[in-house]
């Protein structure tokens, strides 16, 4: 599976709730993990794989989760700034500001509903990946000067590595 980069239309779309959990999403959510695992990654949305339905796999210490049709249903007032990086925009990582802890509700594999309460690191990768289902990414999450700066330091990573590829083709 491919990963959506920055500037890719997928990415900056609203996605459309997951009406049934079928053959179809149960395969999508498999090939994601691995996707997410060959990156490095700790979670991967529908979007970043060009499919603009509601769901998300995230794996962190040692745990996996299947998010489908996510809801925020509380989240703190204290916020949390944060380092994030995001495996649409690789190679580059900015501060993003978050409400440290977050009540999520969603669907796992299985159609049950679930609540998770989240903290620190786990709060800040579910707020990301819903972010993405929303057509946004944790740049948005960041002041405009640290955005813009992060998008060239990204466009210019991705401009030197075109000229690397093609100078070891002659
Ligand atoms: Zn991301």
């Amino acid at each position: 599976m491919r990963v959506v980069k920055w500037g890719e239309k997928s990415l900056l779309e609203v996605s459309k709730p997951v009406e049934e959990i079928n053959d179809y999403i149960r395969e999508l959510i498999s090939e994601m993990f691995k996707t997410m695992y060959e990156e490095n990654g700790i979670g991967l949305a529908g979007p970043q794989v060009g499919v603009n339905l509601r769901l998300a796999v995230i794996g962190l210490d040692g745990k996996e989760y299947v998010v489908i049709n996510p809801q925020i249903l509380e989240t703190s007032q204290e916020l949390h700034v944060m380092e994030e990086g995001c495996l649409s925009m690789p190679g580059v990582y900015a501060p993003a500001t978050r409400p440290k802890r977050v009540k999520v509700q969603y669907m796992d594999l299985d159609g049950r509903r679930r609540t998770i309460d989240a903290d620190g690191m786990l709060a800040k990768v579910f707020q990301h990946e819903i972010d993405h289902l929303d057509g946004m990414l944790y740049i948005h999450r960041a002041d405009e000067e640290t955005r813009e700066r992060t998008i060239k330091r990204y466009e210019r990573k991705q401009a030197n590595a075109a000229k690397r590829r093609r100078r070891r083709r002659h």
